[in-house]
């Protein structure tokens, strides 16, 4: 891991972290975006993929060091389901609702990419999202994804 990629995780786990009840005592973690699993330790770009974003080096650094593109999951939840298009979609809205839909837009409105086109998708998905994000409404949809992926809320 580079250094700049290793002061971002660093900044995350600090800004994120949450208090949680623990067998019966008050405890300071942080928690896998995708199912609340404890103690996560690997960094995922949400929105723009490294992927995407390989072959313009420009495009790719910005990508893999922006707070507002990365989740924090742990490593079954990374490597089993941070792709599947549910999920893609609930970590993008994590942010979107960590960060503000504006700063998401204007982040997206600023990177160099080689087609605008690949630009007006990259914002129609948060404006999408941004729409649909309405309280309860993830518990509706993510729920019953997550029981058929067998996680359980912890
Ligand atoms: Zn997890």
């Amino acid at each position: 891991m580079d250094i700049d990629r290793a002061a971002l995780k660093a900044e995350i786990i600090l800004e994120r972290k949450v208090t949680r009840l623990l067998n019966g005592r008050l405890v300071v973690l942080n928690i896998c975006d995708l199912a609340g699993c404890m103690n996560p330790t690997d960094l995922h770009e949400c929105l723009i993929s490294r992927g995407m974003a390989r072959g313009n080096p420009v495009l790719e650094e910005a990508v893999l060091h922006s707070k507002l593109n990365v989740s924090l999951l742990c490593r079954k939840c990374h490597m089993d389901r941070a792709d599947t298009t549910t999920f893609r979609r609930l970590l993008i809205s994590k942010n979107i609702d960590r960060y503000g839909l504006a700063p998401m837009v204007g982040w997206v409105k600023s990177l160099p990419f080689a087609a605008e086109s690949q630009r007006e998708e990259y914002l129609n998905l948060l404006e999408d999202l941004a729409r649909e994000m309405k309280p309860g409404r993830w518990a509706e949809v993510v729920e019953p994804a997550l029981w058929n992926y067998g996680v359980r809320r912890g």
